[in-house]
């Protein structure tokens, strides 16, 4: 056979910083050949592998050579072998490499072409960033995005997906997402599908077009009818007016693209200003519960295969915290069944439990164990392992109340655990357990005027949810996981309004030793509720002792002074006054002070003022009605068919 270095050495160059004089095979790339070293490929790369054992099969007269060393020609630029060989023999070149794009794209079209898997799996780790897979890790990334360059051009992404689209289809969808995400596809120009990359024109492949297209679509018709539905539904207890002009207002921001198009990843509605309660908890709802399903489906939505296909050739993550965390976690003695089906992760604590139990009382675990697992899914001793982004400790006493059916009333005394289980059970809505603790908790945080008095009058005695701490920390678990209970929450912290300062507006309120800052809004909820209390108790409950009107009053002078008394009595520090501190048989002021039929008349106007206000109450504390409030916690209980 010729030999090869005659017949073309002048076309072929020789890449000086690639030619070892102890190579034993030369590869050629275009018209650039490397002198390398077969074992050291071999043990990178199965597909060299292969190649180098087909070749030592050949028989000699069949064999290329070059130099007397056997010459293959792969099918690679020069310039991608060459950025693909340095790699493989320079982990410094290798990493500078992963600065430039051209490079990485390079590299990672390469090492999934030829199968040098170690090289594929940095390259993927250092894209990952860029193109998550997890909802956590978009919502994360979001903002370092637009600060950072790589992907930021057209022209980069539009090379980058046409290279994924074979060599990390897992990064497809947030590719694809942040193309719909950064780019106004219904201008006719700039043209989105082309761009300029390393002074290039380059275009995204028909099929990835075809797939954006699709999935803006789609996402726009799932942001209309699932993420931001209520937009265009009214609630049954809104106040039409403010919500009315938000919801405009709403749809608009929503909808930028000039084909009115929504791009649910892309935007965050403002929910601040503007909207009563029950539309702002009710948006807030459906974003948090629809946005993970929207995540996971939004292979389909581009017509992909699903999360764990598209993950099936990518290596797990290496620097992800997550792994990290499987790699050192404990096995959570209590809770570890021998026999479990599935084990949760939770922190640095491992939880072996049944996937059976878990999905009989949890809907969202329910649903989670019908779908095929996705992302973070991984295996320990043969179970599923699914991580869950809650503490160790909430996990552990969430865990134990679902597989230990009687749950003591008495629990109710354990603050902490009673309001951790009331926001698992409505993370994970288990609606059995949910219904246990409201049951439970409601005589603490009651709905009817009755059990309000016999709170008032068993305080005293009463250790659970009687200090500012533990209610706060009540309400702001409240207001999604139990909103019926939310008035007489607000009402039970009025009282410490007296002893606020600015910085403590509830005094200095501590839970389990720690000091508790409430949130603002609950702070502003509970001053304005005050407020509008005081108004009420001078207006309506007590009004025949600020507005006397007794015609038939047998001692004026004496009952002036009862009423002065009764105002002192019943005024807090700042002056103010609460209808619902006191009861029929504490009423606030000192009866025998009083002649007989002013006495008759207080009492009929304070029974009467204090049944129409409990009614009105939510109303007074910017709330929905009971009714409303109450057919809250229904929906989540009875989901429909
Ligand atoms: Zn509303
Ligand atoms: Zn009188």
């Amino acid at each position: 056979m010729d030999d090869y270095e005659t017949a073309t050495a002048e076309t072929l160059e020789e890449c000086r910083e690639l030619w070892f004089d102890d190579g034993n095979v030369v590869l050629q790339a275009g018209n650039m050949i490397f002198c390398v070293h077969r074992g050291l490929l071999a043990q990178r790369s199965s597909y060299m592998k292969e190649l180098f054992e087909t070749i030592s099969l050949t028989p000699p007269q069949y064999q290329v050579k070059y130099k007397s060393l056997p010459l293959i020609c792969i099918n690679s630029s020069a310039e991608d072998a060459r950025i693909l060989l340095s790699a493989v023999y320079d982990r410094n070149v290798f990493e500078s490499a992963l600065s430039n794009n051209q490079q990485t794209f390079a590299l990672l079209e390469q090492s999934t072409r030829y199968d040098f898997k170690d090289l594929r799996a940095v390259v993927l780790d250092a894209l990952t960033p860029y193109f998550p897979t997890t909802l956590d890790a978009w919502s994360f990334a979001k903002p370092s995005v637009k600060e950072h360059r790589p992907f930021s051009k057209r022209g980069s992404l539009i090379a980058f997906a046409n290279i994924a689209l074979h060599a990390a289809p897992h990064f497809l969808p947030a590719a694809l997402l942040k193309f719909i995400c950064c780019n106004d596809i219904s201008r006719p120009s700039p043209v989105w599908y082309k761009g300029y990359f390393r002074g290039k024109v380059v275009e995204l492949s028909p099929a990835l077009k075809t797939a954006i297209l699709r999935g803006r679509s789609t996402l726009d018709q799932i942001a209309r009818t699932k993420i931001f539905s209520r937009i265009w539904r009214t609630p049954l207890a809104c106040t039409p007016g403010p919500c009315a002009v938000a919801k405009k207002t709403a749809s608009h921001s929503l909808a930028r693209d000039s084909d009115g198009i929504i791009k649910p990843f892309a935007t965050t509605l403002d929910l601040s200003t503007g909207w009563c309660n029950v539309c702002r908890r009710i948006m807030e709802d459906d974003w948090q519960t629809s946005m993970p399903h929207v995540w996971y489906e939004l292979p389909w939505v581009f017509g992909l295969p699903e999360w764990d296909e598209l993950l099936k050739d990518a290596p797990p993550p290496r620097t992800n915290v997550e792994v990290m965390d499987i790699a050192c976690a404990m096995e959570c003695e209590e809770l570890w069944y021998p026999d479990g089906t599935v084990v949760l992760q939770a922190g640095f604590m491992r939880f072996r439990v049944y996937k059976g139990v878990l999905s009989k009382h949890s809907s969202v675990f329910a649903d989670m164990f019908a779908m095929p697992q996705p992302v973070e899914a991984g295996a320990y001793e043969g179970c599923p392992l699914v991580v869950i982004h809650d503490s160790e400790e909430d996990t552990r006493a969430f865990l134990h109340a679902l597989h230990s059916p009687d749950v003591p009333r008495a629990f109710i005394d354990d603050e902490r655990l009673a309001l951790t289980l009331l926001r698992m059970s409505h993370k994970y809505a288990a609606h059995k357990l949910r219904t246990t603790l409201l049951r439970a908790l409601e005589p603490c945080f009651p709905t009817q005027l009755v059990d309000w008095e016999a709170r008032l009058r068993t305080l005293p005695e009463r250790t659970a949810f009687t200090t500012a701490g533990a209610i706060v920390q009540f309400a702001n678990i409240a207001e999604l996981a139990a909103p019926h209970l939310l008035p007489a929450a607000i009402l039970a912290l009025v009282p410490f309004c007296a002893h606020s300062s600015g910085e403590h507006p509830f005094g200095l309120a501590t839970f389990r030793g720690v000091p508790v800052k409430p949130e603002h809004r609950l702070v502003r909820a509970v001053v304005q509720a005050r407020e509008a209390l005081d108004a009420v108790a001078r207006t309506e409950v007590y009004l025949e002792i600020f507005n006397p009107g007794n015609p038939d009053c047998v001692a004026l002078e004496g009952c002036d002074a009862a009423r002065a008394n009764a105002i002192a009595a019943l005024a807090d520090a700042d002056g103010l006054i609460s209808p619902f501190a006191h009861t029929k048989s504490e009423p606030g002021w000192r009866p025998e002070m009083f002649c007989g039929t002013c006495r008759a008349r207080l009492e009929r106007r304070f029974a009467s003022g204090l049944r129409s206000e409990w009614k009105r109450l939510p109303e007074r504390l910017a709330l929905p009605g009971w009714d409303v409030l109450s057919s809250q916690v229904q929906d989540v209980e009875m989901p429909g068919p």
